[in-house]
């Protein structure tokens, strides 16, 4: 299961990522190429773009299901609105 910890730094905000346990296999990128691309000069993949349709929502989905080394993950917006609150919180304390 990808952890969001480890989520790699080019994904953009949302809900899937991709993590650093990616192996580079191209599976996510021919499944869902409107949402994965590649990172070249470091040789993983990363999402670009977060799903728009539910036929984007789906793509991502089978991606995610058959990622070999499960490094896709669905929980980045759950993580990302928990800090947005953690730094709203100290801005306004
Ligand atoms: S399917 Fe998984 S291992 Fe393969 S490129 Fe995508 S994230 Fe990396």
């Amino acid at each position: 299961m990808a952890d969001i910890e480890d989520k790699l730094p080019e994904n953009v905000r949302g809900r899937y990522y991709c993590d650093d346990q990616c192996i580079d296999c191209d599976v996510c990128r021919d499944t869902s190429p409107a949402n994965f691309t590649r990172q070249d000069e470091n040789g993983y993949s990363y999402v670009y773009k977060q799903p728009e349709t539910p036929e984007e929502e789906a793509l991502c989905e089978e991606a995610l299901m058959a990622c070999p080394v499960e490094a896709i993950g669905d929980d980045g917006a759950k993580k990302e609105e928990e800090e947005d609150v953690e730094e709203l919180e100290l801005i306004t304390f």
